[in-house]
């Protein structure tokens, strides 16, 4: 895998596997853009892997402001002159059960996790279209596959982002751009830390892996589907999760 003279957009990328991903897209030689909340954590983080010869830049983007969104892209194709391959990593949760979930938890999490994907994507797809060539790389969940009792926010979004993916493959396909998912079982990140070791346990003990992923085993299945090993490969779903759902 090599992404010399290539432009990578990870939103949220300076925390967990969106840092995992950058990193990883860095080291095979990618330039890096990377979108986050906290504006200092991605500054600093690109700092980092500029530090190893790459560029690399921190962008302001709240993934859920739709203007936030157009602005951030606008300015790496400024900055970069183009993007080659944007990761849709940025998500959140809110859980709960679904009885008493409120309307502000149910909108945050699909406005973050769902609308923020659509919108990077639509802002992406000028100038990937225009070009001819690209890869977006989705991060869902196999919650999306399966559903997860109180995470119905989450996984109805999860679920909708592998339709969103798979008619972004239809549309764009024709035009050279590949779209695909990947869809993590339990990764070891700040979003699990509050799991307790016994649910951890729960969760990671009947895995044919048996153990939780960490944000590597995720970034080099990114890779793999943002770079030419996969030209082949569009509108797929691929999961990274131990052997969990199969
Ligand atoms: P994490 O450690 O909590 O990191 C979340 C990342 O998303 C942070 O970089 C955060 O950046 C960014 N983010 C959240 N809201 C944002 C917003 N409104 N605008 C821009 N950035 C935003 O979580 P993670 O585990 O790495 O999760 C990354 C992705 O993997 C998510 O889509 C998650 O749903 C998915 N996933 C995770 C697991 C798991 O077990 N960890 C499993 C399946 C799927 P800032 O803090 O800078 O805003």
């Amino acid at each position: 895998m090599n992404f010399t003279g290539k432009v990578a957009v990870v939103t949220g990328g300076a925390r967990g596997i969106g840092k995992a991903i950058s990193k990883r897209l860095s080291d095979l030689g990618a330039d890096v853009a990377i979108l986050g909340r906290n504006v200092e954590a991605a500054q600093a983080f690109a700092a980092e892997l500029s530090a190893g010869g790459r560029r690399a830049k921190g962008y302001a983007c709240d993934i859920s402001d739709a203007k936030q969104v157009d602005a951030a892209i606008e300015e790496v194709v400024k900055d970069f002159g183009k993007i080659d391959v944007l990761v849709n990593n940025a998500g959140i949760t809110q859980d709960g059960l679904l009885m008493r979930m409120s309307d502000e938890a149910w909108s945050k999490v699909l406005e973050t996790n769902l609308t923020g994907v659509f919108r990077a994507i639509r802002a992406v797809a000028r100038p990937m279209l225009k070009a001819r060539s690209g890869a977006i790389v989705n991060i869902g969940s196999v919650v999306g596959l399966i559903g997860n009792a109180g995470q119905a926010n989450y996984c109805a979004a999860k679920a909708g982002l592998i339709g969103l993916t798979q008619s972004a493959a239809r549309e764009f396909g024709p035009r050279g751009v590949r779209v695909n998912a990947v869809a993590p079982g339990l990764i070891e990140t700040d979003m699990t830390a509050n799991l307790s070791d016994d649910q951890k346990k729960g969760l990671t003990g009947n895995l044919p892996l048996g153990r939780a992923g960490k944000p590597e085993d995720v970034a080099g299945v990114v890779a793999f589907l943002a770079g030419d090993d996969a030209a082949y490969i569009t509108g797929q779903v691929l999961a990274v999760d131990g052997g969990m759902v199969m």
